[in-house]
């Protein structure tokens, strides 16, 4: 199990964990998550399963496989099979939310290795936290709401759901997905807004794919409400795409004096790049 420690200064939590030293960073034969793989020994759809190298400690990291086509991306996999990954993310939510001991459940992707990410096929993982982690702390607490008029930095909306470019990214590319009516999460997203949200993810990660004609690097990650029994009326669910890449194979860094201060500086102009997203 990993040890917890605390920043007596800062109060980050971290997690100390030696033992994740010896995993592996790439599989030795074949891909594990390809049909007859040893994570998929069956055919399937869509699956999870426990990660083998649980961040977190036992039964609270799961991997998410969004197809069993080794080459497929999220847009290949069309409105349809994106809503099957959503429906499967909503499940895993409800699901491992319902333990009194997970008051957080965080659904993520990390896309290339520019971001770790060690196998390519299509997949993503979700962790689920004893407590709700200090930034989706942060940012309940400031009332998060989507932007009402994104303007210069709307991408492209799906019926009830939309995407922009934040005001202040910290990331050269920063994205947010919301509903207009406020969700609380997935579990409160009916069939239209699950619909609504598959087709405007396939159509904003195609068009960040087509951005630089290149696979893009992104992490992306969902802000639903924190499974705890009681308050957080107003969450209002949403999903953070950012990538690392401020041109084509050109990695941000973020360096000394952004770490120093927390203070960013970011050479991409939100409203010129949602224009460039707006045209592909
Ligand atoms: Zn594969």
């Amino acid at each position: 199990m990993p040890e917890v420690r605390h920043d007596p200064f800062l109060g980050t939590r971290v997690l100390i964990d030696g033992s994740r030293l010896e995993r592996p960073t790439l599989p030795t034969t074949g891909c594990p998550f390809c049909v007859g793989g040893l994570e998929s020994p069956e055919p399937y759809r869509v699956k999870s399963f426990p990660n083998r190298w649980p961040a977190l400690g036992p039964g609270r990291c799961e991997v998410v496989l969004y197809t069993s086509d080794h080459d497929a991306t999220f847009p290949s996999l069309g409105a349809e099979g994106a809503r099957e990954v959503i429906d499967l993310w909503a499940e895993r939510t409800m699901t491992l939310g319902a333990a009194d001991d997970v008051d957080y459940v965080l659904v993520f992707e990390n896309r290339g290795p520019a971001v770790g990410a060690t196998i390519t096929h299509p997949h993503g993982q979700i962790y689920a936290f004893d407590h709700v982690p200090d930034r989706p702390a942060r940012v309940l607490a400031a009332g998060w709401r989507p932007d009402d008029d994104p303007g210069e930095r709307a991408v492209c909306h799906h019926g009830s759901w939309s995407a922009w470019i934040p005001e202040a990214p910290t990331f050269p590319l920063e994205l947010h997905l919301a509903p207009t009516e406020r969700r609380g999460g997935l579990v409160d997203c009916d069939d239209a807004d699950r619909d609504d949200l598959a087709g405007l993810l396939v159509d904003v990660l195609d068009r960040l794919d087509r951005l630089f004609e290149e696979p893009l690097p992104y992490m992306l990650w969902l802000y639903q409400r924190p499974t705890v029994a009681e308050g957080y009326d107003d969450a209002w669910f949403h999903i953070r795409i950012v990538s690392p890449w401020r041109g084509k194979g050109l990695m941000r860094f973020i360096a000394a004096a952004e770490l120093a201060t927390d203070e960013y500086i970011n050479e991409i102009v939100p409203e010129s790049l949602a224009s460039r997203l707006r045209a592909l």
